[in-house]
């Protein structure tokens, strides 16, 4: 029932390999910083060779027109998109799959298979892309915390926009519909949600809503909260409809305690979303900035003068090189502005004023307004094709035994420098114990006027049987840093399981215990999506 093209090992389909050249390059610049050539590439293991148990759970004879226990179904939806993930994978290691995949048609498919595992002691595991990355849809280990078994509800057959309001300009869209369908779906309308996560390709909407998703948009709208207008749960305990409201005062907003929920409080079957016209004018330009940090006020500037940059991404010299960008001496701020009808050429020059006085060096051919739709969605096509391409990179990485992976974090300006340092510091001192060596680099995805959202990449040499003891010992002390410098310890990648230690560490007991109270409220027996959020003994 799922498309079969998709990898059980890795980011995204088989045949879409990473470029062979591209890699190559990758491959001498590694050799280069690290003195040693990464390894060949190890082989994938298959389908039949993974290690994975017996189900616990035989398919409930009314479900198994949507149930199945078939080893495919199983290996796709045991892991996330994390480094962690593709190593663990790459080893053949399936052992926390779940005994049973379901693909419900429908929501009478959702309440009867809540309803079943509600009777039957199964957890359930609501999945919409599997692109996260911090262990939100893995299946937990322990024979306790599986309980009867795990029953993972996939939502890819609630993939349709059910309804466009055109005045108000909003959409009633199926929680599993995926980034490219939906867009493919608005289109013709002449609208977009604009809402691209890197993960696009292989994320959902009730994906993006469950984990609070960032797109790629630097200023304003960044985050799917803005987008959401209502939303329908079906949790354990009935259907929560909210109402569709541009706004409402009546005491804390519904939807705020539903986005972030995970998985934990129930499934995201539909949503009202708030839609924009198709941008028509861009003005883009790159800047060089010898100083990272001249940069960074620079992007202070910028976020708190009111311009809203639809793109300023500010990438480090190292990092802006390895992508194929950017002359390795300076850093490199990528500005973009957009709207569906004014021209964006005097924003983007009075953003370039700004930059100037930080020591920013535009690049001349690069402004440009395309306010013909052909040109601009071609270089927005360019633009796609080499970003979407990244995650294939990190996982032939890891199949060169290196480790490589990002993490990112939000903080305040005011902050920045201390946490920065310190992030490098206890990386660097982890990958020289771990790995004898490394390289971190940093990004800004996110402006806020009060602080921006740091997002970093980490590569080093690893050992093969090492790989993940080595990420998992960098991480520790990463994280280890964000809690100390006040930082969250995701902006947009959600807890899940990983993050779980660090959320619990960092919000106030008080706000733990509300949650808690949610999840009794709506799932009494604890079934939804244990281990994620909050630990499992307390859900
Ligand atoms: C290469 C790569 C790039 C990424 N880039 C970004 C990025 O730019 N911005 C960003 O925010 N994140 C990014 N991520 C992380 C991930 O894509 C996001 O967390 C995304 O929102 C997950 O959507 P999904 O549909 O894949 O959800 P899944 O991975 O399937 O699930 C994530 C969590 O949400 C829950 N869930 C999923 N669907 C539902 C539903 N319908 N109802 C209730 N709960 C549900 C799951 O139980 C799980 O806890 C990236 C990940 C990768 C691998």
């Amino acid at each position: 029932m799922f498309n079969t093209d998709r990898r059980y090992w890795g980011w995204g389909v088989n045949g879409n390999a990473f470029p062979e050249p591209m890699l190559q390059l990758a491959r001498a610049f590694l050799t280069a910083k690290f003195g040693t050539a990464p390894a060949a590439q190890r082989p994938v293991p298959s389908l039949d060779a993974l290690r994975m148990n017996a189900p616990t759970l035989a398919v409930p004879a009314a479900l198994a027109a949507f149930v199945t226990d078939a080893r495919y179904d199983r290996a796709v939806h045991t892991y996330g998109k994390a480094f962690r993930d593709v190593v663990r994978a790459l080893d053949g290691d399936f052992t926390p799959a779940p005994d049973l995949v379901a693909y419900p048609r429908d929501e009478q498919d959702i309440v009867a298979l809540l309803d079943w595992a509600a009777r039957a002691g199964a957890v359930v595991i609501p999945f919409g892309g599997g692109s996260t990355v911090v262990g939100g849809i893995e299946p937990p280990r322990e024979a306790g915390a599986r309980r009867a078994g795990v029953i993972t509800l996939d939502l890819c057959r609630l993939d349709q926009v059910l309804d466009i309001d055109r005045v108000s300009r909003c959409a009633r869209v199926q929680g599993g519909v995926y980034g490219p369908a939906l867009e493919a779906q608005l289109k013709p309308h002449g609208y977009t949600l604009r809402h691209f996560p890197q993960s696009f390709e292989f994320s959902t909407v009730g994906g993006w809503i469950a984990t609070r998703a960032g797109g790629h948009y630097a200023t304003l709208y960044t985050h799917i909260d803005d987008f959401v207008e209502s939303l329908r749960l079906v949790t354990p305990a009935g259907v929560l409809q909210t109402r569709r409201l541009p706004g409402n005062g009546a005491g804390p907003q519904e939807e705020r305690l539903l986005l972030g929920s995970e998985g934990v409080l129930g499934v995201i079957t539909e949503a009202w979303l708030r839609l924009q016209d198709i941008p028509r004018h861009r003005a883009g330009c790159t800047v060089k900035f010898a100083d990272f940090m001249a940069g960074a006020a620079a992007c202070r500037e910028l976020a708190q003068g009111g311009l809203f940059p639809a793109n300023a991404r500010l990438i480090e010299r190292e990092e802006a090189m390895f992508m194929g960008a950017g002359d390795g001496q300076n850093h490199m701020l990528v500005l973009g502005f957009e709207s569906a009808r004014y021209s964006q050429i005097d924003r983007l020059q009075a953003a370039l004023a700004v930059c100037a006085a930080y020591g920013g060096v535009a690049g001349k051919s690069n402004v440009r307004d395309d306010s013909d739709a052909a040109s601009a969605d071609a270089s927005a096509e360019q633009w796609k094709q080499s970003f979407l391409r990244a995650p294939y990179l990190r996982d032939e990485l890891a199949r060169m035994d290196m480790v490589s992976e990002t993490f990112e974090t939000c903080t305040t300006w005011e902050n920045f420098p201390v946490l920065d340092a310190a992030v490098r510091a206890a990386a660097h001192a982890a990958m020289q114990r771990e790995c004898g060596a490394g390289l971190i680099t940093c990004r800004f995805t996110h402006l806020y006027p009060d602080g921006q959202a740091p997002y970093y990449t980490v590569i080093a040499p690893g050992t093969a049987g090492r790989q993940l003891a080595q990420w998992d010992a960098i991480k520790a002390a990463v994280s280890g840093a964000l809690v100390a410098h006040n930082a969250t310890i995701t902006h947009h990648h959600a807890v899940g399981r990983d993050h779980r230690p660090y959320y619990l560490q960092q919000n106030a007991p008080l706000s733990l215990a509300m949650l808690r109270a949610a999840k009794a409220a709506v799932d009494p027996q604890g079934i939804m999506n244990p281990g994620v959020l909050l630990p499992p003994d307390q859900d």
